[in-house]
């Protein structure tokens, strides 16, 4: 007889829908039969890894049959010392959507709220969902986290808040002093999740580092990965910094094996080549001008970004934009799922990616 294993499934697990990721390259090129598919939609280096950390990753093949080190002691050294924290302060994560996965695990059951912004990192709802808890979202405003919604919101069943600083998709940020002074007001209880994923790109001067903040607010877990500007999406690592406590926690629902050996060992080559990074900055920051001057000709608006991508409101439903994108060689991301229907997210590339995007919209535009 057939079982209805829906029904055997936990209610979060029901209410999920599965995370939406950018469309790869291989699958546009086999769908629509085109070479040369340029990829804007997962917020990746467009530089990918530097060469240290291609050299150190390429180095692992002698290694590829032992477990990695369960505890990752080399990468968290390493990290100690790049942060200036105490090793006992990290947990290491199979990219910091594990770390935030755990989180979840380790402290939020079905009797507990999480509160998030609108528009905030789609992750939050999900893992929020899987362990059966209530998601609190609080409206944004102007497209950023509203902090002081955020705080109202907190009740006595709250156990877990998320801020994205900056946001993904919105690139929206929050100010060192309006996040300090709301750190403040949360209550001991309640763990707040700063998710830094973007922290390295960012050039404002009072944009917040939180990662010294940890000893000081023993309920802040900062977030942080080297997905993004380090250029190691594949292979998936990223941290958490915490107060030792909290770390210790987390290291009891984290797989043991979770960080393999080549990305531990990609990412300690990666700290230490900031010849790289400076280049991943400056191509960034020269990208985003060239976008923003390329939107601005096509007399379309978006939200100001400090990330390494940018939130454009096409003035339609963005869908069949993205549809005339694809059809044209350039993935963007469609952001409807988060609440977003008129906006395409679109990643800073190589000067030539950006320019086949803002040509590729152009004609989009012209034939919708
Ligand atoms: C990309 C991203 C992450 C992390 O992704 P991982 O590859 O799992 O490290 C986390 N938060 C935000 C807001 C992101 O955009």
């Amino acid at each position: 007889m057939a079982c209805d294993f829906a029904s055997l499934a936990t209610a979060g697990v029901r209410s999920l829908r599965p995370y939406q990721p950018g469309k790869p390259i291989e699958e546009v090129e086999r769908e629509l039969g085109l070479a040369d598919v340029v990829k804007l939609a997962s917020n990746e280096n467009p530089l990918g890894p530097g060469p240290l950390a291609r050299a150190a990753f390429a180095a692992c093949g002698g290694s590829l049959g032992r477990y990695p080190d369960s505890n990752g002691n080399a990468l968290k050294a390493a990290l100690a010392r790049h942060l200036g924290v105490s090793e006992t302060a990290l947990t290491l994560g199979n990219g910091s959507n594990d770390v935030l996965e755990l989180v979840a695990r380790a402290f939020v059951g079905p009797a507990h709220e999480v509160v998030f912004s609108e528009h905030a990192f789609l992750v939050y709802a999900l893992v929020t969902r899987a362990v059966g808890a209530r998601a609190v979202v609080t409206p944004a405003r102007r497209f950023a986290h509203d902090l002081e919604a955020m705080g109202s919101a907190i009740s006595s069943r709250t156990r877990l808040l998320f801020l994205a600083n900056p946001n993904n998709p919105t690139g929206t940020w929050i100010a060192h002093r309006a996040l300090e002074t709301f750190l403040q007001a949360v209550p001991a209880e309640v763990l707040v999740v700063v998710d830094e994923a973007y922290f390295e790109y960012v050039e404002e001067p009072e944009y917040p580092n939180c990662v010294p903040w940890v000893t000081r607010y023993p309920n802040l877990i900062v977030t942080r990965t080297f997905s993004k500007v380090y250029g190691l999406a594949a292979l998936r690592v990223g941290y958490a910094v915490s107060n030792p406590v909290i770390a210790d926690l987390l290291n009891r629902v984290r797989q043991p094996f979770n960080v393999n050996t080549p990305a531990q060992r990609a990412a300690i080559a990666a700290l230490q080549d900031t010849e790289h990074l400076s280049r991943s900055l400056a191509l960034n920051r020269s990208g985003m001008a060239q976008l923003e001057h390329g939107l601005q000709q096509l007399r379309l608006r978006y939200i100001p970004s400090v990330g390494n991508f940018l939130c454009v409101d096409v003035g339609r439903p963005a869908m069949p934009v993205y549809q005339a994108l694809l059809r044209q060689g350039v993935i963007a991301r469609p952001v409807d799922n988060y609440g977003l229907a008129n906006f395409l997210r679109v990643t800073v590339g190589r000067v030539e990616e950006n320019g086949r995007f803002i040509n590729a919209l152009r004609r989009s535009l012209r034939a919708s």
